[in-house]
């Protein structure tokens, strides 16, 4: 049996056919701003799938289910989304509603973390273990959680909702409300905000501005990572300050969740014993030796496929009869 995955994200919407076991037969993407929110976009998706399974030869009565990774936030009893902040045009898009009538098939949806880490128990390194945690560590910290065998949803959707935990109420304001929230420290995205602020305004002299071509606006994580590697005493200092609040929210997540595996993508992946062994250094400052000792905690092996599984994990989620409605 085929499955179907569609994975909406700000740049990017990837929709792909694959099977149950994670294999990924094709796989397409159609860049989300150029079709001008939901109206447009859901139609395209619609044939851009239809496209897809034409030219593989793939009879619509071989589809399964349809799976589908939305940003969030979204509501699963509603099949819908609600007002993603990144993705204007898409407010309340009936995502079930409209593929469920395209395609008269079973259609499940989650927002993007909870969809990745369904992805990691079901196609991951980890795969199978009842009790694991995925942190998104890119742009933003989105997590999702898998307590018992079973993805954590909770009442409004919003469980492990790991981003938002507040670390310190003095801290940054982020774009929720709140302020010093986990996302604020380590997102991706606040790391090049807070390093493009100090190097402009103390003018320093780092690696990180050297490998962003000398372009204060060039300045991201990745800049950051490749500065740590050439041994750069500012790249070095936000490093060992990222590396406290990573310790701090990840120890919050230990002694929450007690999962048997924590598994970090985006910069885990590139930054990998850079970030995970000082990490766990510092992790018994911020939870218990049997939380921490119960734990694996690895960098995700899925990598840049994560797309396309997300959308797949749904699907096969839908096809074991665990839709929502
Ligand atoms: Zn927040």
């Amino acid at each position: 049996m085929h499955l179907v995955g569609i994975d909406i994200g700000g740049t990017k919407i990837c929709v792909c056919v694959g099977d149950d076991q994670g294999n990924i037969i094709e796989s397409r993407r159609l860049p989300t701003q150029e079709l001008k929110g939901s109206e447009n976009a859901l139609p395209a998706i619609e044939q851009e799938i239809k496209k897809m399974l034409e030219e593989e030869k793939i009879d619509l009565s071989q589809i399964g289910a349809i799976g589908i990774s939305s940003p969030g936030p979204i509501s699963t009893k509603e099949g819908k989304m609600l007002k993603p902040p990144n993705l204007p045009g898409w407010e309340n898009a009936p995502l079930i509603d409209f593929f469920k009538n395209a395609f008269q098939k079973k259609v499940m949806m989650n927002n993007d973390a909870n969809a990745a880490a369904l992805a990691e128990f079901q196609f991951g390194q980890f795969k199978g273990t009842s009790n694991l945690v995925y942190l998104t560590c890119s742009t933003g910290m989105g997590g999702g959680a898998v307590a018992n065998g079973q993805l954590v949803q909770g009442a409004s959707d919003t469980a492990a909702e790991v981003g938002h935990f507040v670390l310190d109420i003095n801290g940054p304001k982020c774009p929720c409300g709140q302020h010093g929230c986990f996302e604020m420290y380590c997102g991706g995205a606040a790391l090049a905000a807070k390093m493009k602020e100090e190097i402009a305004q103390n003018s320093i002299k780092t690696e990180v501005l050297t490998i962003a071509k000398g372009q204060i606006e060039q300045v991201d994580a990745a800049c950051l990572i490749q500065a740590l590697e050439k041994k750069d005493p500012y790249a070095q200092k936000v490093w060992d300050e990222y590396i406290v609040r990573l310790a701090q929210g990840i120890g919050v997540v230990l002694m929450n969740f007690n999962p048997e595996a924590l598994i970090l993508g985006t910069m885990a992946i590139h930054s990998k014993n850079l970030m995970l062994d000082p990490l766990k250094k510092l992790l018994p400052h911020f939870a218990w030796r049997e939380n921490i000792n119960a734990c694996r905690i690895e960098a995700s092996a899925i990598g840049d496929k994560i797309s396309e599984l997300s959308g797949l994990a749904l699907a096969k989620q839908a096809l074991l009869g665990q839709s929502h409605s």
